[in-house]
């Protein structure tokens, strides 16, 4: 399907609709310097955000060690919402139908400023935190393999500094707080938006972990958006060997439908990704397999190609079963995310706060872990990123496709970034237990307060000048939405896929649970757990 090309009056309409603060347009107020009075506040914010530094860190060590995968993340729920009530803020827990999501909220009126970050983790990533090898608390149990386990330290920590400097100075405004659920699955933020949560939201900040500091506007480089789509086949049981004829085998379909895939592959886009697991594949060797699944990631730049990629999985499938004499399932689709598309004015105002702030001060314990875990894995040994970047990030211009995450889809409703904060460490593969491996010691720490900072100033920058966010809307408007306009890559009867990693949580937790990380008895979770740090080989 094509985007839709707005006309000049769905444009108007969109624009009346869109943009919830004035419309005045005015020239480029993102890069006018900031009056003494904001450089004061900015200042102090910052300097609350650094006493504030054991709060981040319990945080941090906090959401590390529950280790939660999507749609489970009843600890750190829990926990989140607990922190979030005793600073004040009001919260609404199990929003959009999700048990594991929350919208809190502080102030009242405008502006409204909205901040995420994403909080579960991934299979198979449990690990020691400050070892530079391999050393699984829990053989086998998840982690935090991406990090995931800082961005709402970041994110909740500038929020409570600059809500001390809103109640002093009687700033109006609104600051929102949101978990991105089930990231690794991309499995909630497009129901944020069918639910109305952004709908009066004038910006939107979010906050993902990363090894050096960065925000960019435009489309994302290198990144994609997807859908995550089960395809389940059913046939008909015999027995293997004793009747074969009587039985139609839904593995057959399953694996007829990744073979036709993997042909198909050498001839897509170069920038798309796809691929899947077997989520059913049979019961026994000598029962004909009734049903089986396979799930899909269909990944592409573009609203319009996920759709084409999309549309061919489901003909691949409809081929299979056609094959096979077994019968395709309706289709489920259990997660989505829009390529993402970053607000101009506000990625500038970001940066300069990241130039401001610059990189934290690496301990050579930092390094030495660093470069150990670099060397462990093969990967260049070039230690922490010591500087922050000296221009921001612009569109994409040859985007040769990647990651994905479902901020996409909030990034085509309202003007948005991700501020990416330095709590790890450069060179590592993405979704492993050696992404892990620094999220609960200072490396994590000190980017989470580092982080902090820039989110506070950045949120100060929208608080006392309206004319960013006009500029941000203008952009928004203007620019960004002109000819693309936002439509649910979810449809009408999808629903939140929250049954999603229950079992293997389950099978975990009794274990995870005897190591959650107690701040009332340890300063950190790397004393808690007796390590050395760094530990190397
Ligand atoms: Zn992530």
């Amino acid at each position: 399907m094509r985007p839709v090309r707005a006309s000049c009056a769905m444009a108007l309409l969109s624009m009346m609709v869109a943009a919830p603060v004035a419309q005045v347009e005015s020239p480029s107020p993102a890069s006018t310097a900031d009056d003494p009075r904001l450089v004061r506040l900015k200042g102090e914010a910052a300097a609350t955000v650094d006493e504030m530094a054991t709060f981040t860190q319990q945080m941090v060590d906090q959401i590390f060690s529950f280790g939660e995968l999507g749609f489970q993340e009843l600890e750190t729920h829990r926990y989140l919402v607990d922190v979030l009530r005793k600073n004040g803020f009001a919260v609404e827990e199990g929003i959009a139908g999700i048990p594991t999501a929350f919208m809190a909220s502080w102030g009242s009126g405008k502006p409204v400023i909205s901040l995420g970050s994403d909080i579960d983790g991934i299979p198979q990533a449990s690990q020691k935190p400050g070892v530079a090898y391999h050393a699984p608390l829990i053989d086998g149990a998840p982690g935090h393999g991406e990090g995931h386990n800082s961005g709402q330290a970041v994110n909740i920590t500038a929020a409570i500094a600059v809500k001390r400097i809103m109640e002093r100075e009687g700033l109006p405004g609104t600051i929102r707080i949101w978990p991105g659920t089930a990231e690794e699955l991309v499995g909630t933020k497009a129901y944020f938006v069918r639910e109305g949560l952004f709908k009066d939201v004038d910006v939107a900040l979010f906050s993902h972990v990363a090894s050096s500091f960065g925000v960019s506007w435009g489309e994302r480089n290198n990144m994609t958006g997807l859908v995550s789509v089960l395809y389940s086949f059913v046939g008909r049981t015999a027995h293997s060997a004793g009747n074969p004829s009587r039985g139609r085998s839904a593995l057959d379909a399953v694996e007829l439908m990744n073979i036709g895939w993997n042909y198909r592959r050498e001839h897509l886009p170069l920038e798309h990704r796809s691929h899947y697991v077997v989520v059913d594949g049979g019961d026994q060797p000598n029962v004909v397999p009734r049903t089986a699944s396979v799930w899909y990631y269909f990944r592409e730049t573009t609203f319009e190609k996920i759709k084409e990629l999309w549309s061919l999985g489901d003909t691949m499938a409809q081929a299979a079963a056609m094959m096979t004499g077994t019968e395709l399932q309706p289709t489920r689709v259990l997660g989505s995310a829009w390529p993402q598309h970053f607000n101009r004015p506000v990625a500038e105002a970001t940066f300069a706060n990241i130039q401001a702030v610059g990189m934290p001060e690496w301990s050579e314990a930092d390094q030495t872990l660093a470069r150990a875990l670099q060397k462990e894995l093969g990967s260049e040994t070039q230690g922490l990123t010591g500087k922050v970047p000296e221009a921001l990030d612009g569109p994409a211009r040859d985007n040769r496709g990647g990651g994905s995450d479902d901020i996409g889809d909030v990034s085509w409703n309202v003007p948005t970034v991700t501020l990416r904060f330095p709590s790890n460490i450069p060179g590592l593969p993405g979704h492993n237990w050696a992404d892990a491996i620094a999220m609960a010691t200072p490396i994590a720490h000190k980017g989470a307060t580092a982080g902090a900072k820039v989110q506070a100033m950045t949120l100060l920058d929208l608080l006392l000048k309206p004319a960013l966010i006009e500029s941000a809307w203008t952009y928004f408007r203007d620019e960004q939405t002109r000819t693309i306009k936002y439509e649910p890559l979810i449809r009408q009867q999808d629903r939140p896929a929250i049954e999603m990693n229950k079992d293997l949580m389950e099978k975990y937790r009794p274990e995870m649970r005897k190591h959650y990380y107690d701040p009332s008895r340890y300063k950190t979770y790397l004393e808690q757990l007796g390590i050395e740090y760094p530990t190397v080989r």
